[in-house]
């Protein structure tokens, strides 16, 4: 009986190597790993001693050869393929145990030369065709399974199913180790490709969905760094999935608005927003925005918490606080809430262009909303210099925000905000709405998209409104601008429209 153990990552091959001589069998291996065997005071066989060939070109070839492949490839149960292994002196190999070259770890580097050679080829070759085989051969991948691979050979409890899991965490890693590389190739040539593989390595199952009839896990894309990359929960109970949904839209809106933000979010979209002279004042206005849809919910601060304002959030009841990073004394305060979760998020990262949707078997993938700052006046009336950074702060948040979505906002916070709405007017009358004492005047509007009647422009004016953002485009944009005129209020367009579903 015979093992080839080739692999990168060195972790257990000590324990795997010795466990498989003590159940006798012949040890194979490849440079690096067979010195590491032979270390380790356990007697193997150089590969080149299989292939009758040296390892060669800086070890891009050494396992590629017929008396491996072979070996492994032949079917037990085949006459013909019997009398082939014969013939040619093969000696069959019955467990393959690899793992691959860091492509990873090399991706890092951002060296091309070094990235492309750590493209495996040999290893990925020796799991394909040891999976292929797999009734006949046993594919150990993964160093935490040797173990209980040792085990079920030691009590021939290595049934057919067992191999056949192996089988498919072996292509698993195949796959999404090609993913990589692919990805990394298509970015490098911006190649519009018919193919488009995502590998994703999985981090922890959930404890359901976005309901809890439905079962949920969590995964972590590998090729990206961005906001969520190097989450780090400081403390409370493991995040949900809407944990996580809710978060990643916080997140953002919080990074698009700058340092000294806040976002305080629910359902995936914002609630309140601001931005302050530092985090104190940005969370206050945050909350005053909106006390009431603020309980329960999910806060991002772009910013670091201090203990003033991890006293002023202690007063409500928040889900998570999302930060940069919070002061010891910061931590100690919100620490005394038992269900709250503490977060620190890498706001340096910046954002992933790719947004995905997985429909009924079509996938759409498309270009994330990226901010952009122009616009133009299209009424006789400018905004002042306060007005357009409130315009453009509003614009922001109504960007995150579900369609039809309207902002109103003053002093670079959020007054109301009318989102999910499915006619653009009941956004804007569910800020009125929502906020039946709300005074409205001197404040600023953001409109996801173009206004189709002059119907908000009448109500944002009775309700104070002295400015409005939006995109523009529609055919009745004059009846808006006219009435816009003839109201007094001044508006800009931005030729971008918004739309979040
Ligand atoms: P070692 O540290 O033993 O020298 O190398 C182990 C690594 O070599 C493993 O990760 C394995 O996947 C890889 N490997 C095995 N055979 C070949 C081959 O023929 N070509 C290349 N490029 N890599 C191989």
């Amino acid at each position: 009986m015979r093992a080839l153990i080739s692999v990168t990552d060195k972790k257990n091959v000590d324990y795997l190597a010795r466990s498989l001589k003590d159940l006798g069998y012949e040890i194979v291996s490849t440079g690096g790993t067979l010195k590491r065997i032979l270390d380790a005071g356990v007697s193997a066989i150089d590969i080149e001693e299989v292939t009758g060939f040296p390892e060669i070109l800086n070890g891009r070839v050494k396992t590629l050869s017929p008396k491996v492949h072979g070996a492994i490839l032949y079917k037990r149960d085949d006459e013909e393929h019997r009398r082939t292994v014969e013939e040619q002196s093969i000696v069959p190999i019955d467990i393959v145990a690899v793992n691959l070259y860091d492509f990873q770890g090399a991706l890092k580097t951002g060296v091309h030369e070094n990235i492309v050679e750590n493209i495996d080829i040999g290893g990925p070759t020796l799991i394909r065709a040891t999976a292929k085989n797999y009734k006949d051969v046993l594919i150990v991948t993964d160093p935490d399974d040797y173990e209980e691979v040792v085990e079920r050979l030691k009590t021939k409890t290595d049934d057919l199913l067992f191999r056949e899991k192996l089988a498919a965490k072996a292509f698993a890693l195949t796959a999404y180790y090609d993913s990589m590389i692919s990805r990394y190739f298509l970015e490098r040539t911006s190649l519009d490709s018919k193919y488009f593989s995502l590998g994703f390595e999985k981090i922890s199952g959930l404890r359901y969905g976005e309901n809890p009839s439905q079962g949920a896990d969590l995964y972590k894309d590998n090729f990206v760094e961005s906001y969520l990359s190097n989450l780090e929960i400081l403390h409370g109970k493991e995040m949900s999935f809407n944990n996580y949904n809710d978060l990643n839209v916080a997140v953002e809106l919080a990074a698009e608005l700058g340092e000294n933000s806040v976002v305080a979010l629910k359902h995936a979209t914002p609630c309140a927003a601001a931005r302050g002279e530092n985090v104190l004042s940005a969370y206050v206005k945050t909350y005053n925005a909106d006390p009431l849809s603020i309980f329960g919910g999910i806060v991002a601060v772009n910013g670091i918490v201090d203990v003033e304002t991890a006293r002023e959030m202690s007063k409500t009841f928040l889900e998570i606080v999302a930060a940069t990073d919070f002061t010891e004394e910061a931590l100690i305060e919100l620490t005394k809430k038992k269900n709250i979760r503490l977060v620190k998020v890498d706001f340096s990262l910046s954002q992933v262009q790719i947004d995905l949707k997985y429909l009924n078997g079509k996938v759409l993938i498309q270009d994330r909303d990226k901010a952009e700052d122009g616009f133009e006046i299209v009424t006789e009336k400018e905004p002042t210099q306060a007005e357009i950074e409130d315009l453009k702060f509003a614009m922001t948040v109504v960007k995150h925000t579900k369609s039809n979505a309207i902002v109103i906002a003053k002093d670079l916070a959020t007054m109301g905000i009318g989102g999910g709405q499915t006619s653009r007017i009941w956004a804007l009358e569910s800020i009125r709405n929502n906020h039946p004492d709300k005074d409205f005047t001197g404040s600023v509007l953001a409109s996801d998209a173009f206004f189709p009647f002059d119907d908000c422009v009448i109500l944002a004016g009775e309700m104070g409104v002295e400015s409005i953002i939006q995109p523009g485009g529609s055919q009745r944009d004059k009846e808006s601008i006219d009435k816009c005129n003839e109201l007094g209020i001044s508006m800009a367009f931005t030729g971008q429209r918004h739309f979040k579903h």
